[in-house]
């Protein structure tokens, strides 16, 4: 197997996590009577380029096949998020009625409604039918298709290249990331800007999330390794921003490797503290899978102790990072009865490999949990102000990464 980006020979695993099921494959009622696929979920790290990857082992069409329920509106910290990037892009960029931004993955209209309200023209990309209809409902227009260098380059032919190109949390998720960012550079106008948003490798090191590891999750990415990439497209990064956004992300600004700008020095900064932390290092990738597997076992003990002791544990938010870690514990119903979540598409579907049902949140002021397991740790303020009544018959909010705390 070679690697994704430089097709040197894969020989380092970073992570193995055995096999899953697709993270958002969710089930209805009538699919538990059905068997599972489950694929293998490994990582590897190519010592070449630094690009840490999944196996290759399935198309994407077969992942994203599944009736996609995650909806980027219903969390209210992402919409805030999304505002404040369209009003500093808006401002950095003087961007108006004659501009054009394109987003790739549009999801629900989240973020280009804010461009629409603005009076900013722009286009939507999402080849998910669920969310593409929602964001037509918001007045965006949406291509229903997936985007690579094919339809970057008809964007081109059509005379539809942008000013600004947003990609928040698509990056990592596209199976040919060189198609992809030759697709970038085809849909780019000269001077155009790119801002692509994705976890960051060194965060996902330094704090081992490896429960943000799934299938459809097919790249980690270091600023090292983009930069990379882009050069081999004919692009530059000439900006980075650290957020702290799905456990740390980065927002790299990108442009065409001709452009006048200048390179900040953000991200020779950034590039040097990779170096420093070992991210070119292949003893670096070796130990993760123990420090995994310490936290896997900790939820483990954790929730038998609970059940041996006769306590309620519930867990909330049925996110991807959730199925991953609950798979990879083996976690089923008889440790974790139920999962609560506020989206309504997927409340009444079960889990993915470990069947967990998914209530709405009001389920939890029924039955009154002990202990309520939150799995999308990157939203826990927002989960425990959302569900402050748990407090009131003496509830405790647990997360189980980077170790298993419980406040
Ligand atoms: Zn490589």
């Amino acid at each position: 197997m070679n690697c994704r980006h430089c097709q040197h020979p894969l020989q380092h695993v970073f992570l193995d996590l055995g096999f899953a099921p697709p993270s958002n494959a969710y089930l209805t009622p009538d699919d538990l009577r059905a068997p599972e696929t489950w694929y293998p979920l490994k990582l590897y790290v190519c010592a070449h380029c630094w690009l840490v990857q999944t196996e290759d082992y399935a198309r994407a069409d077969e992942l994203f096949r599944h009736d996609y329920a995650y909806f980027s509106s219903t969390s209210t910290t992402w919409l805030e998020h999304a505002r404040r990037y369209v009003e500093a892009m808006r401002e950095r960029l003087v961007l108006g009625p004659h501009s054009f931004v394109i987003e790739v993955a549009a999801n629900d209209g989240y973020l280009l409604k804010n461009f629409v309200a603005a009076g900013v023209p722009c286009l939507g990309i999402e080849p998910t039918a669920g969310t593409a209809a929602a964001a037509e409902q918001l007045g965006i227009p949406v291509l229903r298709e997936f985007f690579g260098e094919r339809l970057g380059q008809k964007l081109a032919a059509d005379g539809r290249r942008a000013d600004l190109i947003v990609g928040n949390n698509v990056y990592a998720h596209v199976p040919d990331i060189n198609d992809f960012t030759r697709g970038l550079k085809a849909a780019l106008k000269p001077g155009g800007t790119i801002t692509l948003e994705f976890p960051h490798l060194m965060r996902l090191i330094e704090h081992t999330q490896f429960d943000t590891v799934y299938h459809e999750h097919f790249s980690y990415l270091s600023l090292y390794t983009v930069s990379r990439i882009f050069q081999a497209a004919g692009l530059r990064v000439c900006d980075v921003e650290e957020l702290p956004t799905h456990g740390g992300s980065l927002r790299v600004h990108g442009c065409h490797v001709e452009d006048v700008r200048v390179t900040t020095s953000a991200v020779a900064a950034l590039l040097e503290e990779e170096s420093r932390r070992g991210l070119q290092t292949v003893n670096t990738y070796a130990g993760f899978q123990a420090r995994a597997d310490r936290i896997k076992d900790d939820l483990l003990l954790f929730l038998i102790e609970q059940k041996r002791i006769g306590k309620k544990v519930a867990a909330y938010g049925a996110a991807a990072k959730g199925n991953t870690l609950l798979n990879y514990a083996g976690v089923k119903r008889d440790l974790l009865p139920f999962v609560c979540d506020a989206a309504p598409a997927k409340q009444g579907k079960y889990l993915p490999g470990s069947h967990i049902p998914i209530f709405s949140p009001s389920v939890l002021l029924e039955h009154q949990p002990d202990y309520v397991v939150i799995l999308p740790w990157n939203l826990r303020d927002e989960v425990m102000a959302q569900n402050a009544a748990v407090r009131d018959w003496g509830g405790r909010f647990v997360t189980a990464v980077p170790g298993l705390t419980w406040v």
